[in-house]
């Protein structure tokens, strides 16, 4: 199988190599990533400038662009053939509930489904220092191995979530639903020190509403959450409603 690795945090984050070595067990893993962190940039893909490729080492290549970029420039160029599966991780920090839509390592795994290659996102569902990669990266493993087995169905890439824990210590998968943030929005507010404002949108521990079945449920119960996305952002229960509406 060939498998193409990228992630958001950079080809120099822990969670990229954690990722690339533990699917090397299934597979050609070449890897390519942002150069540089692109956390929160979504699904942006550049356009107005050009991108440049570094190859680091053998199969292993740094672009100067989003992850959104590297998959695009993965399947249109860099690789020979078009990957079998596209795995976007090991994500530093969760990606749960509402908070996809900003996800970079969310938004890779979506630009391969778009392009109609089998694609899985992974996170270590921790902000903290965290030497659970490796571990982290042998759930990535089990998931892809499943992905290769059933193939994914029709318009559909996984959202793994992982706790920050060994894995004798985690629970068993399960399969959940896209969860609700409760936002707490915090804008620091300060003074440079040539006087003038700056503002810096800030972070607090994620605020969620505990429902059973989806991926914060899972993750605070210490179960590894997989859930299943697709692009359609439609709300299918409002189109009755606002067929109603008179223009
Ligand atoms: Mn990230």
């Amino acid at each position: 199988m060939n498998i193409m690795v990228t992630n958001d945090d950079g080809i120099h984050a822990h969670g990229i190599r954690a990722l690339a070595e533990a699917l090397q067990q299934i597979g050609t893993v070449t890897v390519i990533a942002p150069d540089r962190e692109r956390s929160a940039v979504g699904h942006s893909l550049t356009l107005h400038s050009p991108l440049r490729v570094f190859e680091l080492h053998k199969g292993w290549y740094a672009i100067d662009g989003t992850p959104t970029d590297c998959v695009n420039m993965a399947i249109h160029s860099l690789l020979p053939v078009k990957p079998d599966l596209v795995v976007s991780g090991i994500n530093h920090g969760p990606n749960l509930g509402d908070d996809v839509t900003y996800s970079g390592t969310v938004a890779a795994a979506m630009e391969a489904n778009l392009m109609g290659i089998p694609a899985i996102a992974v996170s270590l569902a921790t902000f903290n220092k965290s030497d659970n990669f490796a571990d982290a990266g042998q759930i990535a493993l089990r998931v892809a191995r499943q992905v290769a087995v059933n193939g994914l169905p029709d318009d559909t890439f996984l959202n793994v979530n992982i706790p920050d824990c060994r894995l004798s210590e985690m629970h068993s998968p399960l399969i959940t639903r896209q969860g609700k943030r409760s936002f707490v929005g915090t804008i620091i507010n300060k003074t440079d020190p040539r006087g003038r404002k700056y503002f810096w949108i800030g972070s607090e521990e994620p605020n969620f509403n505990d429902d059973p079945g989806t991926d914060f449920h899972a993750i605070n119960r210490k179960h590894v959450s997989i859930t299943p996305l697709h692009l359609d952002l439609t709300n299918h229960a409002s189109l009755p409603i606002l067929a109603g509406w008179s223009f």
